[in-house]
């Protein structure tokens, strides 16, 4: 059973505003895999957001007359799952469907169905056919994968039939689905391999970075007795731009090789880049050396690798300071305006 919903929202101004509300359930069932299939597609007329919000209204190709002769969502939810039997499997494309089902059936306290399992079909398809974890489209997945696509998409209906499609496809080519547990193991090696390979490219891209740049600022951090107390302390991650007075604060680190990344960001001159390494230091101390790069001086995606890539050290967020001269700054910049 592939269903997909088409939802309408509000203007929010309370919380029962922001439920994303269900005007339309489209189903496609396929008895087996090289089944033809059977459509189910009903509207339902709304009753928490009564107009079609603008952007829904550009996606969604109905008129609000035929959704003010629709049954409730009472009589239309009863309706598919009378339609989908009892023993059916349930797939979508993505997780939104499902939570949108399960927040209109909680509203209107429809607990029967809350615990029905759904197979999200395009995290299949993104782990299977693209080794991804993108979350693709559905107009995208049906021509990756070279189906036919005559139907207009974002009808539920149609959405539900192109699901149906891809999941058939899927078993042709892949002999079946995994279940989640398989994908939860796929996954996880796909992101130790993405990551893997952001650390490596990383690590080149940083090499191109010393040998071609100059750092716009470099200075020694002093005594610290291990990596880590001197990640944290303020030496490290407090520096003047070096365009001008403001002090920037350096964010989490990421760890690429012997180097430790982190970005800050002067309100006037953009983001900086700080690279700190250690070497050992007399008395079983450590030294670092911090270099900052101005961003016109960082290879595009270096950043990003070695976010990607690298093992994340959370530091606290130094706001208090911060705040304060800014505060400070902006009172002494209208005493001399
Ligand atoms: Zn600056």
């Amino acid at each position: 059973m592939f269903f997909d919903l088409e939802w309408n929202q509000g203007y929010p101004r309370s919380e029962a505003e922001k439920i994303d509300e269900i005007i339309q359930i489209g189903a496609y069932r396929l008895t087996d895999w090289q089944d033809s299939g059977t459509p189910f597609s009903a509207y339902v007329r709304p009753s928490i957001h009564k107009k079609l919000h603008h952007q829904v209204k550009k996606m969604v190709p109905l008129d609000q007359a035929k959704l003010k002769r629709a049954g409730n969502f009472r009589q239309v939810s009863a309706e598919f799952f009378r339609w989908c039997g009892k023993d059916a499997v349930y797939f979508t494309w993505g997780t939104c469907d499902a939570r949108v089902l399960d927040t209109n059936l909680c509203w209107y306290g429809i607990e029967e169905y809350l615990d029905i399992e759904i197979y999200d079909l395009q995290r299949a398809f993104d782990l299977l056919v693209l080794h991804t974890c993108s979350q693709t489209a559905l107009e995208t997945a049906v021509n990756a994968l070279g189906l036919e696509s005559r139907l207009e998409y974002h009808d539920a209906c149609n959405d539900a039939a192109y699901t149906a499609r891809i999941g058939a496809e899927l078993v042709r080519r892949f002999g079946r689905l995994p279940d989640q547990k398989e994908l939860d193991r796929i996954e996880q090696e796909l992101r130790t391999k993405l990551r893997q390979e952001a650390a490596q490219a990383a690590g080149e891209t940083l090499q191109i970075l010393y040998a071609e740049e100059t750092p716009a600022l470099k200075r020694k951090c002093s005594h610290f007795d291990t990596a880590d107390d001197c990640l944290k302390s303020r030496s490290a991650r407090v520096y003047h731009c070096p365009e001008c007075d403001n002090w920037l604060c350096g964010g989490n680190w990421y760890k690429i090789g012997d180097t430790y990344v982190s970005r800050s960001r002067c309100a006037e001159h953009g983001r900086y880049y700080a690279f700190l390494t250690f070497q050992p230091e007399r008395g079983n101390k450590l030294q670092g050396l911090l270099q900052v790069y101005a961003e016109e001086q960082l290879p595009p995606d270096l950043f990003q690798q070695c976010r990607q890539g690298g093992e994340k050290i959370e530091v606290c967020q130094m706001p208090r300071k911060r705040r304060r001269m800014r505060r400070r700054k902006a009172a002494l910049k209208k005493g001399t305006s």
